[in-house]
C-alpha cells in the first residue's frame, strides 16, 4: 500500500507526461464505441499525414503507390494506405526516421527477429509505453508500485546499476532473474527472493516464467503473495499457462507485443482474448490479397499511433491472428483479439507444398496438456520433422498412446510426405527465455529468399 502510494506520488511529481498519458488511457477505455473509434481514426489520419509531409521515405513510397493522405475521408479509405513490409524496414530502418525530430526523442534497439537477420527499430521517447501496462494492472487490481519479480534479457548488473535501480524504485522491491542464462542456483535464489520480499506480480518471457514454474513445482515451494503473472513476448501454450497458474498460485495475463510495437493487446480477467490498446495501436487483419478480414485469421498489420520518430504504418509484423467479435463482460470498450499462437515463420511445409500452420500445430497439443509438459516441433532443411517433448510427471502410462495419436494426426496433415520422429527430452531449449514451439528451417529459408 505504502509502496503504491509513493509510486504514484513520485510519478505525479516527476513524470507529469506519463501521468497525463495514463489518465488519457483510463478515460479512453470507457469511451463508447463510436467515440473510441473517432479517437483511433483521428490519430491514424494525423500520423499518415504527418509521415507523408515530413519523412521523404513515406512521401516517395506513397507517391509511387499513387496514394495521398487526402484520400483518407472515412474508414473505408484506410485500405488504400500502402502496407509497409518487414523487408522495407529491415533494409532501411534509418530511412523511416523523421529528419525533423530532435535526437533526444529518438531511441533504438536491434532485434534478431525470428528470421535471424538483425533489424533496427526506432522508438519515440515522448510516448511512455509503460502506461499501457499500468492500465492493464487496474483490470487485475495490482499496482505498478507493488513488489515485483522480473525475468528479462536485460537486468541491472553490477553493484552500481543495482544500487541505482533500488534508489529509483524505493520503497518498491524488485527482484531480477536474467533470462538469457538461467542456472538452477539462480532460479532458486529468484524464488527465494519472491517469497521473502512478498512479491505481488511477476513478469517475463513465457519461456523463462515456465522454467521458474517448473522449479517451484519440482521443489514443492509455496509462493503465496503473487496476484498476477504477466507473460510477454511469446505465445503461451495451454499447458504452460496451467503450469504457471499452479506454481505461482494466481492468474496469468497474456500480452501480445513485438520488438517493433511493444504492447499491442492485453488480457483482462474476464476473457480468454486480449483487449487491443486501440487508442494507441491500430490493428488490421488481412488476407493474402491484403483485403481486410473481420472474423477470420490473417496477417496482422499494426500501426503504432504514438511513434512520430519512425512511424510504422500498416506494418506487416509477421504474426497471424484474428479479431474476437464479442463484447467483453468487464465493461472496457477496447476491442478484443484472439490469442496469437504462431508466426508465419512457424509454418511446416511438405515437399509438394502442403503448409501446416503454426497456430494449428500448437493447438494439437492442447488436448494433451495433462500428458505433455513441453514440446517443440522442429523441421529441418530436408523437410524431416522432429517433435521434441517432455512428458508430465506421472503421465508415463499415457504418453505412448498420446504419441501414437499425435503421430497419426501429423502424418495425416502432411499426407505422410515427410518422416516424423518423436523424441523425449529432459527439457526444451529456450532462446533467451522465449519458447519457440515451432521451428522450421524450410519456412526460414522461404522468408530469407523472399
Ligand atoms: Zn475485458
Amino acid at each position: 500500500m505504502f509502496e503504491s502510494t509513493l509510486f504514484w506520488l513520485k510519478n505525479r511529481l516527476f513524470r507529469r507526461e506519463a501521468m497525463r498519458l495514463y489518465r488519457e488511457a483510463l478515460t479512453n477505455q470507457h469511451l463508447n464505441e463510436c467515440d473510441l473509434e473517432s479517437v483511433n481514426w483521428g490519430k491514424r489520419k494525423k500520423l499518415v499525414t504527418y509521415a507523408y509531409e515530413n519523412i521523404p521515405f513515406y512521401r516517395e513510397y506513397y507517391d509511387a503507390c499513387g496514394f495521398s493522405p487526402l484520400q483518407l475521408q472515412s474508414e473505408k479509405d484506410w485500405v488504400k494506405v500502402p502496407i509497409l513490409e518487414k523487408e522495407q524496414v529491415r533494409q532501411g530502418a534509418d530511412k523511416l526516421v523523421n529528419p525533423k525530430v530532435s535526437p533526444k526523442y529518438v531511441s533504438f534497439t536491434t532485434t534478431g527477429g525470428s528470421t535471424g537477420t538483425p533489424m533496427k527499430v526506432y522508438r519515440d521517447k515522448r510516448f511512455k509505453l509503460e502506461i499501457l501496462g499500468w492500465r492493464a494492472f487496474t483490470w487485475w487490481k495490482v499496482s505498478p508500485g507493488d513488489n515485483t519479480a522480473i525475468t528479462h534479457r536485460r537486468v541491472p548488473k553490477g553493484w552500481k546499476a543495482q544500487l541505482k535501480n533500488r534508489l529509483l524504485w524505493w520503497p518498491t522491491k524488485r527482484v531480477y532473474l536474467s533470462a538469457s542464462s538461467m542456472s538452477e542456483d539462480q532460479i532458486a535464489q529468484f524464488v527465494h527472493q519472491i517469497i521473502r520480499k512478498k512479491v505481488v506480480w511477476i513478469t517475463g518471457y513465457a519461456g523463462a516464467l515456465e522454467c521458474v514454474a517448473d522449479y517451484i513445482l519440482m521443489k514443492k515451494q509455496k509462493v503465496s503473495s503473487l496476484r498476477l503473472v504477466w507473460s510477454t513476448s511469446a505465445p503461451l501454450s495451454k499447458s504452460a499457462r496451467e503450469k504457471m497458474e499452479q506454481a505461482f498460485g494466481c492468474k496469468v495475463m497474456n500480452q501480445y507485443g513485438s520488438c517493433e510495437v511493444s504492447n499491442i493487446a492485453q488480457q483482462c480477467p474476464y476473457s480468454e482474448h486480449m483487449h487491443i490498446n486501440y487508442d494507441f495501436v491500430h490493428v488490421d487483419i488481412v488476407d493474402e490479397h491484403n483485403w481486410p478480414l473481420f472474423d477470420q485469421e490473417g496477417d496482422i498489420l499494426v500501426t503504432d499511433l504514438s511513434n512520430y520518430v519512425a512511424p510504422l504504418i500498416r506494418y506487416r509484423l509477421g504474426d497471424r491472428g484474428s479479431f474476437a467479435n464479442e463484447k467483453c463482460t468487464c465493461g472496457i470498450s477496447l476491442p478484443l483479439m484472439k490469442n496469437v499462437k504462431g508466426r508465419i515463420s512457424d509454418m511446416i511445409y511438405t515437399p509438394s507444398g502442403i503448409v501446416v500452420d503454426g497456430n494449428y500445430l500448437t493447438t494439437i497439443f492442447d488436448n494433451y496438456s495433462d500428458t505433455i509438459d513441453q514440446f517443440q516441433v522442429y523441421q529441418d532443411a530436408d523437410y524431416s520433422v522432429t517433435v521434441f517433448y517432455r512428458p508430465k510427471m506421472g503421465a508415463e502410462d499415457r504418453i505412448d498412446r498420446v504419441i501414437v495419436m499425435l503421430n497419426e494426426t501429423l502424418n495425416r496433415d502432411m499426407k505422410s510426405e515427410v518422416p516424423i520422429v518423436f523424441k523425449q527430452v529432459e527439457s526444451i531449449e529456450h532462446d533467451a527465455g522465449k519458447t519457440r514451439y515451432i521451428i522450421s528451417k524450410i519456412a526460414l529459408a522461404k522468408i530469407n529468399n523472399g
